[in-house]
């Protein structure tokens, strides 16, 4: 029987990663306590694939349901927001763009990335599922498609004249349930003197270091450079170049062309393959390690909180995103344990976390409310937060972190 088809390579060959079981939506937050009450569960169970080694979902709740209302802002974070000035700066050098050229962004939330490309007068058009979010933008007069990005779309637009220069897929090809026809979409919108620029968080990280929290509904896909390489071939693009960088805890930029361009292929590229060929991304065993990794890590967080709970002491959370929601969930972690999450979106105050139900609040709220401890739920953004709360001396307690297991900061 099987668990069926890889969503890339459609080889009947996945293998069970890590089985959650039925989860609530990670982004989805419920505003009231009623509607805590009505919460949708659906099941969470990532796979890999033996063929091409792609880390997947293996059930697909549909993107209309996860994304038509999204409540994350990139402009919300200031790491982000500076990880996107420099990106755009080194594109427009590199790829000599000018007020002739064209950026597409796929994905393009409130326009946080393409708002730098039209302050150096190169045109721009973005591309955006979720209403709010392509509004906001819209209102900045940043050109936005309020829709998916798929083939479609994509001979849509080239039907229309869209020829870009420069196609951006920043953490977005992990939310498309329909990765072939995505990658089709982008390789038919490409020239031999175009470029296609990707970012997603490698699975290297998160099977090594246990960060199961990265895995939730919205995340169908989970790259590394050799399951990414191997979708992207299939449909005539080919790797030239690729960077580590430090978002999201370890990501990957891949950047791709048409097979058959004249792009002098970078070494960094064979140099990052051979690397996950020895770090065993290519053999079962730390596929069949991370089970390990994650119930431990797990259990320490359990342990931890609790004993700080049974001493008497007061757990708050920063960062209400969907990471922290896999984690809370995974470990039991409710309202008895945390009593509250702040964050610095609006969009999410006076709701609750999914499925852990804990409230979230304003920042500010660390001046009336003080807690003893603070679980940084984003650890990707540990630093950044650290800095900021100890500089606005909002927060004098001891802060708590969660990677590789949980630990008093
Ligand atoms: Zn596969």
């Amino acid at each position: 029987m099987g668990l069926g088809k890889c969503r890339s390579c459609g080889a009947n060959t996945l293998i069970t990663l890590i089985d959650f079981g039925d989860m609530p939506l990670a982004n989805s937050y419920p505003a009231s306590e009623d509607a805590c009450q009505r919460e949708m569960l659906m099941p969470l169970h990532a796979v890999f694939c033996e063929t091409c080694w792609l880390v997947q979902l293996l059930d697909s709740v549909s993107p209309e349901l996860l994304f038509d209302q999204y409540s994350y802002l990139s402009s919300y974070s200031t790491t982000w927001l500076e990880h996107a000035e420099r990106f755009v700066d080194k594109a427009i050098s590199k790829w000599n763009l000018t007020k002739d050229s064209l950026v597409l962004e796929i994905a393009s939330n409130d326009g946080y990335l393409l708002k730098n490309f039209l302050a150096r007068k190169i045109p721009v058009l973005g591309v955006e599922p979720a209403e709010n979010i392509a509004l906001q933008a819209i209102s900045q007069e940043i050109p936005t498609l309020q829709t998916y990005f798929n083939l479609d779309l994509s001979q849509k637009l080239k039907k229309d004249g869209i020829n870009p220069d420069l196609v951006i897929a920043n953490n977005v090809m992990a939310h498309v349930p329909s990765l072939n026809d995505f990658v089709a979409g982008v390789a038919n919108l490409l020239s031999p003197s175009s470029i296609f620029s990707i970012e997603f968080p490698s699975v290297q990280t998160l099977l090594t270091e246990g960060q199961f929290d990265q895995i939730y509904h919205e995340h169908y896909s989970y790259f590394s450079l050799h399951s990414c390489s191997d979708v992207l071939e299939r449909h005539g693009l080919r790797v030239i170049d690729v960077e580590t960088l430090p978002t999201h805890g370890g990501s990957l930029r891949v950047t791709a062309a048409l097979g058959d361009a004249k792009n002098n292929v970078s070494g960094s590229v064979a140099e990052l393959m051979e690397k996950e060929v020895q770090s065993g991304l290519c053999d079962l065993s730390i596929y069949q390690r991370f089970g390990k990794l994650a119930s431990d890590r797990t259990s320490s967080v359990m342990r931890l909180l609790k004993s700080l709970v049974d001493n008497g002491k007061v757990i708050a959370a920063y960062g209400a995103a969907a990471k922290g929601n896999t984690l809370l969930n995974y470990c039991h972690i409710d309202r008895s344990i945390i009593d509250f999450v702040v964050d610095k979106s609006p969009l999410k105050h006076n709701h609750f976390l999914p499925g852990s139900h804990i409230p979230i609040y304003d920042v500010d709220i660390l001046e009336t409310k003080t807690p003893d401890f603070l679980v940084l739920l984003p650890y990707n953004l540990e630093n950044e937060i650290i800095a900021q709360l100890k500089s606005s001396g909002l927060f004098s307690g001891q802060f708590i972190g969660t990677l590789p297991q949980a630990h008093i900061i």
